[in-house]
């Protein structure tokens, strides 16, 4: 781009200084951008793409927002995984000379936005770095607008990695060109924004981890000697600080083991729907929804994280347990602790933003109301804390001091930009009130004047007015200007007045104008102090911030345990999972009336769920998998009794039907994941599989199912198996441990009616000709259906049901297989890592 204009050159060279980002440049009351990027502007916010001269008698593509909405448009272009550049004004317009200086002031990506506007209050914003270093991944998360620093090591597989990356769901990865291609793969299949960037040499992180916690060492933090962590931390710490963000907030580094926590994979995680719904990806149907019943952001973010990772300590989830018994037992109280979270804001956030010297005024008012509401909250909880809950009491520090300064320095309620003052109480600063007393003589003065004018002059219409470029003026009509005294200096002639000034006026205006400057600057600079003694106690406030998050979370589950009668678990060190009358917690919200079933695995392993379509097999199973995580997270659970063996992973495999809508519903797939849970389950994991082998014919299927069945009751897995296969009843007369259960149907002359409930004993019957008349399939279809299902069940070698079927069946064997066909016949599934077939997968689908 040969740009000629000065504003143009200026634009240009910013863009240089910024690869990848766009830039959106201040001009007048827009921000706008040029080039390639107005072109990519316009497209993704649907703004009308212009052009502009360039000077060089070309012309260059231009797009601009207006820049009171710029947060607005910011947030999609975020969201859409662009990076932005803001490129504003450092000088007074009116008082350059020449070309208005402009500088980025800040760069925005998915992981480094601050705006409440553009963050998901329920939610973290994690930006996450990945650093292998000689066969041991680095992973560290940093959410700025929380201050959490987390990081941990991942030995071993690439899987491994991907599944903790999965748990965490970041907003944005970074990456360096040593990790591209996993940075690349996981940023694609989790469908964040990935970001390359170099690697800083080991020495090079250390020192920019030293300077960053002014420590001298990182023992105390126990990441020392971890090359990765440390490496992956600094990446984020520096990304963020290059966005333009100080991180004082950030003041330690958390390490977690990766064996605190109930393992998940994705999958599963998927397939359980506790925070998404498999369908739309929102919170509709899933376990979050049901059970948050929290009142502030930082409940809800912290309720979230605790649902995608269960625990696996037994004395921490039965002191959560016991909170959550002891605020079910105080009603009352707990209203209390309800009504007084309702004055808390995300405190969390607002310190963060103080810190990060980002917080407005309506911001420091928030955290104020925030603050002077905490004495209630303490006096409510004083009433239950016990355990844990004392803990959190404890936890909290004591704000009244600085909530009291707030009190005084802040108007109630000041506005969101500091830019016109009128955020500082009266009374609060002397200098500032003489100067605001200063100004508004002034403007009565001025006010008073279109009066004594008038008077002094007798012309009945002379009107005072203001304008931006020559500030006060008198304006006078046509038919009155013979009456103008001498003292008047005409500055501009209108078609029918003429408008003036005077010496008085002038002395007056600046006097005004001068007081309300100087007012609006002392203001800035009382506001940018409040803000610095906020960000000094950052850390006492994000402490009471955690607590009041865990509170909120603890409240919730005990409110939400109450409205809909869960009880509390009972854990055991005994391997057994034994469920009375249990629910499925996100069916029974939406089913007027639920069947209640129970479960009891213990010397059973495994049990055979067969049962028609439509029947509840899915939803036993899953109710099953949710209660156990429940019951890991804290909560109470939704069965009349609960008696459970800490379990360490859940695994699911659920029937390919419900991946349609991921575009991946094929056997490998299945297989994938199958062989996963195969490999990797344990006496302590709770496995739910239901319809695997549907994805292939008929006998594959049924022994890939029946090989399945053996391998996991050979390894006592705590296993619920859902399957069409009847023929796998027969495994509870061969195998210890394996026992059959059915969802039983009631027949009602030519009519089935499904009762939901789970009976021992197997079955042999499928209804599906039944479900079909259900949802209307035409009469002829199903009487042609019932003929050939009596062919069927007489001889199931097909070879009397008449040319049509046959003759369908022998063009789909008869051609010949295709070169994918042979490929995925030639892959060797034992020898492929799940990553390698995920990729063999996508490979072949795209050469379909
Ligand atoms: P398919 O074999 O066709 O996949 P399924 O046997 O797995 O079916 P589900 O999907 O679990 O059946 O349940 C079908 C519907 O039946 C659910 O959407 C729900 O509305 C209802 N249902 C399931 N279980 C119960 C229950 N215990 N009480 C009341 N309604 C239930």
């Amino acid at each position: 781009m040969k740009a000629q204009t000065p504003l143009l050159k200026q634009y240009f060279q910013t863009k240089d200084a910024y690869p990848g980002v766009l830039v959106a440049m201040r001009v007048g009351d827009f921000y706008e951008f040029y080039g390639e990027d107005a072109e990519t502007a316009s497209a993704a916010l649907e703004i009308t793409l212009t052009g502009r001269e360039d000077g060089s008698n070309g012309r260059v593509s231009m797009a601009g927002v207006p820049y009171h909405s710029v947060e607005r448009y910011l947030a999609r272009l975020v969201q859409q995984g662009h990076k932005v550049a803001l490129c504003d004004q450092v000088e007074d317009p009116k008082l350059a000379k020449g070309l208005v200086k402009r500088e980025v002031t800040r760069v925005l990506s998915a992981g480094t936005v601050m705006d409440d506007s553009m963050l998901d209050a329920s939610a973290n914003n994690f930006l996450a770095a990945v650093c292998m270093i000689e066969g041991r991944a680095g992973l560290a998360l940093l959410d700025p607008t929380t201050g959490e620093f987390l990081v941990t090591e991942v030995e071993g597989s690439c899987d491994k990695l991907l599944q903790e990356i999965a748990r965490w769901r970041p907003s944005e990865l970074l990456y360096s060109p040593e990790e591209k291609e996993l940075g690349e793969s996981a940023a694609r299949s989790l469908g964040v924004t990935g970001t390359e960037g170099a690697r800083p040499s080991l020495d090079r992180a250390e020192r920019s981890l030293l300077r960053h916690f002014a420590v001298r060492n990182l023992q105390g933090f126990g990441v020392d000697g971890q090359s990765g962590v440390v490496t992956a931390a600094s990446m984020v710490l520096e990304y963020a600080r290059s966005h333009g963000l100080e991180l004082s907030h950030v003041d330690t580094i958390t390490p977690y083991s990766l064996d605190g926590v109930m393992k998940l994979d994705p999958a599963t995680r998927r397939s359980l729907e506790l925070t998404q719904n498999i369908l739309d990806g929102t919170r509709r149907y899933t376990l979050i929804e049901v059970l948050d019943e929290t009142v502030t952001a930082m409940g809800a973010r912290l309720l979230r994280r605790w649902l995608e990772q269960p625990l696996l300590d037994r004395e921490v989830i039965e002191r959560r347990h016991e909170a959550v018994g002891r605020l079910i037992e105080h009603a009352m109280v707990r209203g209390d602790l309800r009504d007084a979270l309702k004055d808390v804001r995300d405190v969390e956030r607002l310190t963060s933003r103080a810190a990060s010297g980002l917080a407005s005024p309506r911001d420091l008012a928030s955290l104020r109301d925030s603050l002077l509401a905490l004495p209630v909250l303490d006096d409510s909880l004083r009433k239950v804390a016990l355990g844990r809950l004392h803990d959190l009491r404890a936890q909290g520090a004591d704000h009244g001091e600085l909530a009291r300064h707030l009190e005084h320095a802040l108007v109630k309620d000041p506005p969101h930009v500091l830019r016109e003052g009128g955020v500082v109480k009266p009374g609060f600063d002397r200098e500032l009130d003489a100067l605001r007393e200063l100004g508004k003589s002034g403007k009565s003065y001025i006010a008073a004047l279109e009066k004594t004018e008038r008077e002094a002059t007798g012309i009945d219409r002379l009107k005072v007015g203001y304008n931006s470029v020559f500030g006060y003026y008198l304006e006078v009509g046509n038919a009155n200007t013979h009456k103008v005294p001498e003292h008047y200096i005409r500055k501009q002639t209108l078609a029918n007045a003429e408008r003036y000034i005077t010496a008085e006026l002038k002395e007056h205006e600046s006097a005004v104008l001068g007081a309300e400057e100087k007012a609006v600057a002392l203001e800035t600079d009382i506001f940018t102090r409040l803000r610095s003694r906020v960000a000094e106690n950052a850390s006492a406030l994000l402490q009471t911030a955690r607590a009041i998050a865990e509170l909120d979370a603890l409240v919730s589950l005990a409110e939400c345990a109450q409205k809909r009668q869960y009880v509390r678990p009972e854990i055991t060190d005994d391997d057994v999972l034994e469920l009375e009358d249990a629910r499925h917690p996100v069916v029974e919200a939406h089913t007027p009336l639920f069947v209640p079933n129970d479960v009891a695995l213990g010397d059973t392993r495994l049990v055979v769920l067969t049962g028609p379509n439509m029947s509840g097999k899915s939803t036993y199973l899953r109710q099953t998998a949710l209660i156990v995580l429940m019951a890991q997270v804290g909560s109470f659970v939704p069965a009349a009794k609960c008696r459970i063996g800490l379990c360490d992973r859940i695994f699911t495999r659920v029937g390919a039907k419900d991946e349609l809508a991921t575009g991946q519903s094929t056997f490998m797939v299945e297989m994938v994941e199958s062989a996963n849970i195969l490999n990797n389950a344990t006496e302590r994991s709770l496995v739910i599989l239901d319809e695997v082998g549907r994805g292939t014919s008929t006998f594959d299927g049924l022994a890939i199912a029946w090989a399945m069945v053996e391998h996991l009751s050979r390894g006592r897995v705590k296993t619920l198996f859902a399957t069409h296969y009847h023929q796998l009843n027969a495994l509870a007369e061969q195998v210890v441990g394996v026992a059959n259960f059915r969802v039983s149907v009631e027949e009602v002359g030519d009519h089935v009616v499904w009762t939901h409930k789970v009976l021992p004993g197997g079955t042999d019957r499928s209804y599906g000709v039944q479900v079909a008349r259900m949802a209307g399939v035409p009469r002829r279809v199903l009487e042609r259906a019932a003929e050939i299902l009596a062919e069927l069940e007489r001889d199931p070698a097909l070879p009397s049901i008449g040319p049509g079927l046959t003759g369908v069946q022998m063009t789909l064997f008869d051609s010949a297989p295709s070169a994918v066909e042979e490929e995925i016949k030639r892959l060797d599934l034992d020898s492929l890592t799940p990553v390698q077939a995920l990729m063999k997968l996508e490979e072949l689908k795209r050469r379909l």
